[in-house]
């Protein structure tokens, strides 16, 4: 059996730069203590447990709002690449906690556009995941009147916004650019007037195109992601839905089932932009002794860091 190397796979530069700033925080004496991170640092505990170690703790389970009750006076946080509400970030001030942003530039750019958009009088349709933070933080910049998320085609429908309404639609940074398309179309039906921002960002775009091109070429993918990495699930349903080929995520070597492998000559690998190498690096070492030789494919492999949108 063939092991391809899917590139680019693994982090992105949001991701890098996040897990960059907390790493460099834990080492200064001078960043008030506890740190705390609201929401995972990045959808995988293999990371959030890196931090751990260093003595930074993750507050999860809740929304953003709700998580900041749990960070004592005195205290650090750290806002995720995912990006938060100005709600939260009010809140935190009014608290007199020590902020650290780690939201990605093109996260930050969404925001912008949402404040933009409403101030000039839009309607903001928001297509994203459900209970996601990114969501969560984007559409806090909208009057909860004035946004509206959609995530199926389905969706479309049932929407209640007057004809005559300006509509701005904004995307998540992390969706199948294929499944948006047909959710944006169906807007587009609806709304002609409607003005479409995609904001998928060019890690997820990479990573996907990468893993559609090389499923021509093999059996079955492997995805190497944490069920919660939205990004992770994507990379699954464009190698299934676009490129035709079986795909499973694992969220390292422990889930790997030899059974998949039984009539495969050739298997690619990649990784979601929130999986650290490592844990990727294992599941190819234990691809390899199953059964054969590597081979990489795409780009000049950037695993650990992206490429900067230009
Ligand atoms: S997936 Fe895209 S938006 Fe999210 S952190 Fe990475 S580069 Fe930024």
């Amino acid at each position: 059996m063939e092991v391809v190397k899917i590139t680019p796979r693994g982090y992105c530069y949001g991701v890098v730069d996040a897990l960059t700033l907390a790493k460099r925080l834990a080492r200064d004496p001078a960043v008030p203590r506890p740190i705390f991170v609201l929401g995972q640092i990045v959808h995988n505990r293999h990371a959030v447990d890196d931090l751990a170690r260093l003595g930074i703790q993750t507050l999860d389970g809740k929304s953003r709002l709700d998580l900041l009750d749990e960070v004592p006076e005195g205290a650090s946080v750290i806002f995720t690449a995912h990006g938060v509400s100005p709600a939260v970030r009010e809140k935190a001030k009014q608290r007199g906690l020590t902020l650290y942003d780690a939201t990605c530039p093109d996260v930050t750019k969404t925001h912008q556009l949402i404040r933009e958009k409403v101030s000039a009088g839009y309607h903001i349709i928001y297509v994203g995941t459900p209970n996601h933070p990114e969501p969560e933080g984007a559409m806090g910049e909208a009057p909860q009147d004035r946004v509206t998320l959609v995530s199926r085609v389905e969706d479309i429908r049932q929407l209640a916004i007057k004809a005559d309404t300006p509509i701005a639609v904004v995307t998540q940074t992390t969706l199948s650019q294929w499944d948006t398309a047909a959710i944006l179309e169906a807007i587009q039906m609806r709304f002609p007037h409607a003005e479409i921002y995609n904001e998928i960002c060019l890690a997820t775009q990479q990573r996907q195109e990468a893993a559609v091109a090389a499923a021509a070429d093999v059996d079955l993918v492997i995805v190497v992601g944490d069920r919660r990495s939205n990004n992770s699930n994507r990379l699954v349903e464009v190698v299934t839905n676009i490129g035709g080929k079986p795909a499973f995520r694992v969220e390292d070597v422990n889930d790997l089932n030899p059974a998949w492998f039984h009539h495969v000559h050739r298997v690619g690998v990649t990784a979601g932009s929130s999986t650290p190498s490592p844990v990727t690096r294992a599941v190819i070492r234990w691809l390899e002794a199953y059964g054969g030789e590597s081979s990489a494919t795409g780009q000049a492999s950037v695993e650990m860091s992206g490429q900067k949108k230009s």
